[in-house]
């Protein structure tokens, strides 16, 4: 009897894009096992970045932004790892992998991009170097750090009160994201 391939689709990213894509694939092919899903992202887990700035301003605890990648797929194979490069013509993508970061080649019949984006500072000068950016965890993990009365980040005002501190720090994130809140 022929031995017939599954088709492979490789979905680097597990972000808004390459989820949804995901979770539409696994609806619509439901257990067709010609079909092969495999996602590729950086971390174990799917982020809600809309909530990000609440984390940041120490509200939410960090469970409730995010969401293990392997619980939220039932039929979509999770690799966990760095994508490092991509062979269209090859059909190959380079994935680095554990702490020793050692490589492995995925080869797919069909290829989705949602690897996300990078912060644009549209070139003015010192933004880049000055900007606190928010886009993943340890951004926000950061900024939260910041905003505890003594924080890491040094940022309390000679003789300002640690809760003054803490409010300043607060509305300065809440201020920044489209969630923003008259306080
Ligand atoms: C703080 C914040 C708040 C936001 N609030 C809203 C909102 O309220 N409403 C709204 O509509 N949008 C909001 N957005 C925008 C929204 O998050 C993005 O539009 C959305 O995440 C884009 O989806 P994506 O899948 O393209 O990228 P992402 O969700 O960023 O996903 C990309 C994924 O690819 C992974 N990745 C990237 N490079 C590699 C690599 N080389 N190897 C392996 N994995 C990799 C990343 O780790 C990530 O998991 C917000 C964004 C931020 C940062």
């Amino acid at each position: 009897m022929e031995n017939i391939q599954p088709k492979r689709i490789l979905i680097l990213g597990g972000g808004f894009a390459g989820l949804s894509t995901a979770m539409e694939l696994e609806k619509s092919l439901g257990r067709d096992s010609g079909v092969e899903v495999t996602m590729v992202n950086r971390e174990n887990f799917f982020l809600f970045t809309p909530m990000l700035h609440e984390v940041a301003a120490s509200d939410l605890d960090l469970t409730t932004i995010v969401n293990p990648a392997r619980k939220m797929l039932r039929r979509t194979n999770f690799f966990a790892g760095e994508v490092r490069d991509v062979n269209l013509t090859a059909r190959q993508v380079v994935v680095a992998h554990g702490f020793d970061h050692h490589e492995h080649t995925l080869e797919y019949d069909y290829l989705v991009l949602g690897l996300g984006s990078t912060t644009n500072f549209y070139g003015i000068p010192g933004l880049e170097e000055r900007a606190l950016t928010m886009k993943s965890l340890s951004d926000a993990i950061a900024k939260s750090s910041d905003c505890t009365p003594g924080g890491s980040g040094q940022r309390v005002l000679q003789g300002e009160e640690p809760t003054a501190h803490l409010r300043r720090c607060r509305r300065r994130i809440r201020g920044s994201g489209n969630h923003r809140r008259n306080q």
